[in-house]
């Protein structure tokens, strides 16, 4: 099973990427994981990014795929895996699509979390209170200003891969507004309806990665997962609530428990 769990930031996708992570022995990949732990780390990498990451700006598209690159060869990612937080953008998709073609590898769904953006900044401005509050610590992007920027980058950066999944016939929408349940319960309904994608064949000539390890120093980035069926234009400001969006019935092919 291998999955992109698409949404804003807030949107769940973490906690979804958890209930999946236990369901399907699938790891969870999350890019922002990955740049914290390079930027904890002090690696080359970490300290091209920190800046980048602390303004609420995304980082440089090559940068970002050559972690993911590095990341989905690893044996613990060969069962299936969660893309969290990656693609971000169309030039990021289209890049995936070229290293899953060389892995021999396909997408099964993209799940888009679709969230109301003024509740989300409601909850994630609770939260950030609620953390000061009891004195844990912060990330350097977690402020009412730099959230802003992170949902204009999502808006504007990210959003268009709703019409790049669509188009590829693989989205699937989900109300993230939803209880946690209801939302891991929607996620699964469209996993079982979405149609097993065959493997894309392997180019005759992989090409062999650069030498140098860009995750080497850092630590092991958690896993993370979460997705859903959409049916409907991806929204910011999907209604509160509003039911889950079940894509139309497809044939079923039995439960997806491609590993
Ligand atoms: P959020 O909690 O806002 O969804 P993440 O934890 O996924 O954010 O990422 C935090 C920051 O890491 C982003 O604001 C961005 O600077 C950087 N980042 C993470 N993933 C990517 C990506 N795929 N492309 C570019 N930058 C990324």
């Amino acid at each position: 099973m291998r999955l992109i769990l698409l949404g804003p930031p807030g949107a769940g996708k973490g906690t979804q990427a958890q209930h999946l992570v236990a369901k399907y022995g699938i790891v969870q990949l999350s890019t922002g994981d990955m740049l914290r732990a390079a930027v904890k780390a002090g690696t080359p990498l970490g300290q091209k990014v920190e800046g980048i990451m602390a303004s609420g700006a995304l980082c440089p598209d090559d940068v970002v795929v050559s972690i993911v690159e590095e990341r989905i060869a690893q044996p613990d990612a060969r069962k299936g895996f969660i893309l969290d937080g990656f693609p971000r953008t169309v030039p990021q998709a289209e890049a995936l699509d070229r290293m899953l073609a060389r892995h021999g590898i396909a997408l099964d769904a993209v799940i888009e979390l679709r969230v109301n953006e003024e509740a989300l900044i409601r909850r994630i401005e609770s939260r950030i209170a609620e953390m000061q509050k009891r004195g844990e610590p912060l990330r350097p992007d977690d402020n009412p200003d730099v959230l802003h920027r992170r949902l204009t980058a999502y808006r504007e950066q990210t959003a268009p891969l709703i019409a790049y999944y669509r188009d590829h016939g693989m989205l699937r929408s989900i109300d993230g507004m939803a209880p946690i349940e209801h939302v891991a319960d929607a996620i699964e309904e469209a996993l079982n309806a979405a149609e097993p994608k065959p493997a894309a064949k392997p180019e005759p000539k992989p090409t062999p990665k650069p030498a140098k390890s860009v995750l080497k120093s850092a630590p092991k980035p958690a896993v993370k997962t979460t997705s859903e069926p959409v049916s409907k234009p991806a929204s910011n400001s999907a209604p509160k609530a509003a039911a889950a969006v079940v894509p139309p019935p497809r044939p079923r092919r039995g439960r997806r428990r491609r590993e």
